[in-house]
């Protein structure tokens, strides 16, 4: 399969930006750590998706941004993190929810998040991370992830997301793209976008009969003058190992590394983003610990 591609790009005047992805890869990945049901390949491929979308907004190589949906639907709480890249990861807490198809016949990722919140999360390692949240107004993202950039972030923007599974409910095209309006922009080439996005269709379909994100970008912005900014390929990317769960195991309280010794059974730590499991002896985390 193809790697992922990420591509950004501008309108000539500075008026508004657009990042576009096909992100078919980084969610074929996703459904084989997680073994994700049919609507949660797309729920958690969107989710993915739009984290790297935003995430290669982030200005320094040592920031991250995480998405988390809190939704009371079947699939539990979703998380995902990117890298100032759109390199990314995520899990859901219930990979295996299942819903039959709403009345559009379609995956039903809003009966699947169900209400709740949406919750931005910035971090640029000063320990005050920028966090911002807003209500779900669908559960089907993309609507929830516009209507948080212009209550959070006062940002008009239009975000697309799709995500088509196979029957076996790996990935067959996955993308989307975020459009938005910058400060000062020039409103003349509004009703030239919504005419564009309005005769679009969807994303996952573009991708899945051969679109690039360069294609799509052109698309969303035929009649307006534009440059390209960048495009490079982005994957799904986990950053664990072994010293961070050392370094976790080190810092329990006294009590609670009592109470592990006493069993003297190694601990079995396991990442929640890509399932590698990590094996300490006790001794190794005790002379982790004196030393
Ligand atoms: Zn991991």
């Amino acid at each position: 399969m193809q790697s992922s591609v990420i591509t950004r790009a501008m309108t000539s005047d500075g008026s508004a930006r657009i990042i576009c992805a096909d992100t078919t890869a980084i969610v074929q990945k996703a459904f084989e750590v997680h073994r994700t049901a049919k609507t949660m390949t797309a729920a958690l491929g969107r989710s993915l998706t739009v984290t790297s979308l935003m995430g290669s907004l982030l200005k320094d190589k040592t920031d991250t941004l995480s998405l988390q949906i809190k939704g009371d639907g079947p699939a539990g709480t979703i998380l995902c993190v990117s890298n100032y890249r759109g390199d990314v990861r995520g899990y859901a807490e219930n990979p295996d929810a299942e819903l039959p198809p709403n009345e559009h016949g379609k995956l039903d990722v809003g009966g699947a998040v169900g209400q709740g919140t949406l919750c931005i999360i910035r971090d640029f390692g000063t320990g005050e991370p920028y966090v911002g949240i807003s209500q779900l107004v669908s559960g089907e993202i993309a609507e929830d992830i516009s209507e948080y950039f212009v209550t959070s972030e006062q940002t008009p923007t239009v975000c697309a997301l799709g995500v088509r599974a196979n029957t076996d409910n790996s990935c067959k095209s996955a993308g989307g793209f975020l459009l938005q309006l910058l400060p000062g922009a020039d409103d003349s080439i509004i009703p030239t976008l919504e005419k564009n996005i309005a005769s679009l269709g969807s994303v996952s379909k573009l991708i899945e009969v051969g679109k690039t994100p360069e294609d799509i970008i052109a698309m969303v912005l035929e009649g307006i003058e534009y440059d390209l900014f960048d495009s490079y390929e982005i994957e799904y990317q986990c950053s664990c190992d072994r010293d961070k769960y050392l370094r976790a195991l080190i810092s329990l309280n006294q009590a609670d590394m009592d109470e592990l010794a006493e069993t003297g059974e190694p601990i079995e730590t396991e990442c929640r983003f890509c399932h590698t499991k990590y094996v300490f002896e006790i001794d190794e985390i005790l002379k982790a610990r004196n030393g």
